[in-house]
Formats: structure tokens, sequence, C-alpha cells
């Protein structure tokens, strides 16, 4: 089922397991992976770690697991699900943002790698765990990624130990004797010039240059996803050139071959996924034509969230006169897919198919409006496997308890 996508298949899935629905294939996850392992195929300590918040179904994450992928996490309950998907501890990399130290202690009792990205915590940590190491998440002030709302090494972003700050750091290790096993930095997603992950990555090295017992350097991820035709995408082979030959001359001046860490999201699974939807009405009005689907942003948020693009397209008819639609949900609030698109065109009933529905979809769902989360279903091996099962009403009152009024 690779790009063009198999129609057919689609709509078999469709009727077969209902909308809306969500379908990965594997096969393209697998071909991303060998992608960016391909890339930096010279580096013979490369490591990647799939940043699991793009798409946490545990079976997703087996699959990565088999292909030899690590696993970023930030959250404990991440690291659960990861040692559950069978990651050992060492090959879980736990990079939170503003937790709590009781959350950090979990993630020690798990043995898995700790990134440290504020002073206070570092500080609370190596008075308690000084035979701990860990790394460091440092904020290289550099303003990437596709827009604002994903834009994380910046001077205002959250994320992150300032690189300013690193005398301070210093005097944190000295007082408590904690170690450093390595760098890293992350700073923004759908990153399409090459120059910010050159540039962070000249501050990295600059800073590890004075800690001799480094393990890794993790340059997180952003790479970008084509969303549409003829969108720009992270040269890869481009990137990984000059990231290689930096990397090289970093090792030789540091004295030591460490590992090279990137943590993909997106690059690995946004493409894989495919979300399909059924078209409940067609809604003239004097400003456009709607096409209103079975879904709406409480299952798919990117559009509304970041104003993000992914294309649709109506295969239940392919071949129709193409016109433009606005399609759009059934929440009650503002709740469009895409605006004003040329589609096929649609009547009601037919299936249409969001793209690009592998990452940051179904993990950002919720039941708003009290609607139930679609199920999720993997090509696995030229199969169709149900690997989420739709919500019903006792799952939305699960938690519910009801007392005497
Ligand atoms: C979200 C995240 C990633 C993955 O970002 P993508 O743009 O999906 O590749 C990597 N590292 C960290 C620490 C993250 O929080």
């Amino acid at each position: 089922m690779k790009d063009p996508i198999h129609r057919e298949q689609l709509i078999q899935l469709g009727n077969k397991y209902g909308t809306p629905l969500y379908i990965y294939d594997s096969e393209i996850i697998e071909k991303q992976y060998i992608k960016m392992k391909k890339a930096f195929s010279s580096v013979k300590n490369l490591k990647i770690f799939y940043a699991c918040k793009a798409n946490t179904n545990l079976n997703v994450l087996k699959f990565l697991q088999k292909l030899g992928s690590g696993l970023d996490t930030v959250s404990i309950q991440e690291v659960e699900i990861g040692l559950k998907a069978g990651f050992t501890s060492k090959n879980i990399i736990f990079t939170p943002n503003c937790v709590s130290i009781k959350e950090i202690k979990k993630a020690v009792h798990f043995g898995v790698r700790i990134n440290i990205d504020n002073l206070s915590i570092l500080e609370q940590f190596g008075g308690e765990y000084p035979d701990y190491p860990v790394g460091i998440r440092i904020n290289p002030h550099i303003m990437a990624g596709g827009n604002y709302k994903i834009s994380v090494g910046h001077i205002d972003s959250k994320f992150g130990i300032s690189y300013y700050q690193i005398p301070h750091m210093k005097r944190i290790l000295k007082n408590t004797g904690l170690q450093i096993e390595g760098f890293h930095m992350h700073t923004g997603s759908d990153i399409s010039n090459i120059e910010y992950f050159l540039q962070g990555s000249k501050i990295l090295y600059k800073i590890a240059m004075d800690f001799p017992n480094l393990d890794y350097i993790d340059f997180g991820s952003g790479f970008k996803v084509s969303y549409k035709k003829n969108d720009i995408q992270t040269d890869l082979t481009f990137l990984s050139n000059y990231m290689i030959e930096k990397f090289q001359y970093f090792c030789k001046n540091y004295g030591k071959i460490v590992t090279l860490i990137l943590e993909p999201g997106k690059f690995l699974v946004s493409e894989s996924g495919y979300f399909l939807v059924n078209v409940n009405v067609i809604k003239q009005t004097t400003s456009t034509v709607f096409a209103g689907v079975d879904s709406g942003f409480n299952h798919f948020i990117r559009p509304m969230f970041y104003e993000a693009y992914h294309g649709i397209e109506n295969i239940s008819n392919p071949n129709g006169r193409f016109r433009f639609y606005t399609v759009v949900g059934y929440i009650c609030e503002s709740d469009t897919f895409g605006l004003n698109r040329k589609i096929s065109e649609i009547r009601e009933g037919d299936i249409l198919c969001i793209k690009n529905a592998g990452a940051y979809c179904y993990s950002m769902s919720s039941n708003y409006n009290s609607r139930y989360r679609p199920s999720e279903v993997m090509i696995f091996n030229g199969k169709d496997f149900l690997i989420r099962r739709r919500e019903n009403m006792k799952d939305i009152l699960r938690n519910i308890i009801e007392i005497q009024i």
C-alpha cells in the first residue's frame, strides 16, 4: 500500500472496520526507518530513538523495537508503555519537561536514560543520585521549526538549559559529583532549513569538549516530511553528509567515538497513516460547499491546532469532476479539516482519506463532545490487524463516579 495509495484496499478496510478509522502501514514505517539508517550509515555508533509521543500504539512501538530502534519518551507513562513493548531500559530515553522530581525518581527506578532540562531538578537529582549519570538538554537559542507553536529551542522557549547557564551547571555537577553522559537538543518540528541543525550541533560540540566522559550526543529531531505535492522536506542525504563530516571531526578532536543519537517521531510514522472518514452531509451555503464528515478535531486536531495542512482525497469517487470543498467535522465548534480544497466530486456516503495521519493524530485525540475515539488498524506482513477497538459508552463513563444527587 505504498504511495499512491491503493484506494480499493482503503475502501475495503473502511467498510470492514467502519469509519472513522486510522490505518497504519508498517511497510512505510520500515521504509522510513531504513531511509534514516542509510543516510547515516557511515556513522558507526548511530542510534535512532523513536519519539513515541507521535504515535503510542503498543504495536507501533513493538514494530519499531523489532526494527532495532530505541525509544524517546516524554512522560513516565510512555516509559512504561515502552518497557511493555519490549524496549530495554537502556534503549529508552526519558526527556521530560517541567515534570516533578517524583516522576524523575520513577524513571530512575525503571533504569532508563534521563535527560534533565533545568537546573533546579539537576541540583535535586545530583543531591539524591550522584551515581546515576544523566544527559542534559541544552537550549541553543535557535528559532527553528515550521511555526511558533512547534519551535522549542529559542530563547523564550521553556525547554532546555540555556547554554549561557553552563557555568552554573558545572558548579552543580562539581558540588554533587553527578556525571554527564550526553548532551541533547531538540529545537522544533518541521525544520526545513538544515542550517538550524548545523547551528545547534555546533553549540553542542563546543559544550561537549569540556566533558571528557560522554557516551552520546543527541540531536533530537524536527525532520520535516512532505504534506502535499512538491512540499519541501528535510533533505536527509544532504543533511547527513554535513552532519557526519562535522560529527567525525568532533570525535577526532574529542579523542573518542561517541554515539550519535537521533529522535525522529513524525519522520518515521507520519506518512504511514491514513485517516478514513465518512461524508455525512453535503451542505451548500452562500460562500462554499461544505463536506461534513463523521469526525472532527476530537480525533484529528492538527489542522485546527497548528493550521497543519493534510491532503484529503475522495477515495470513493477518484474519477469524479474536481470541485472545491471545505471539509469540516461534526464538533460543535469551528472544526475544519481542509479549507477550499480541490477534491473529486463528493457525495453523501463517500469515504474521504486524510493523509499523513500516522503522527500526532490519534495520540492527540480526545473525547470532546462525548464522542468515541476511533479504532486503529495496522497493515503488517500484508494483512490488516485491528490494533485498537473503537470506544463505546462504557469507555466514556468508565471513570465517572456517580454520587447521590
Ligand atoms: C517531540 C519530540 C521529538 C520528535 O519530534 P518530531 O518532529 O516528531 O520528529 C524528538 N525529541 C523530543 C525530545 C521531542 O519532544
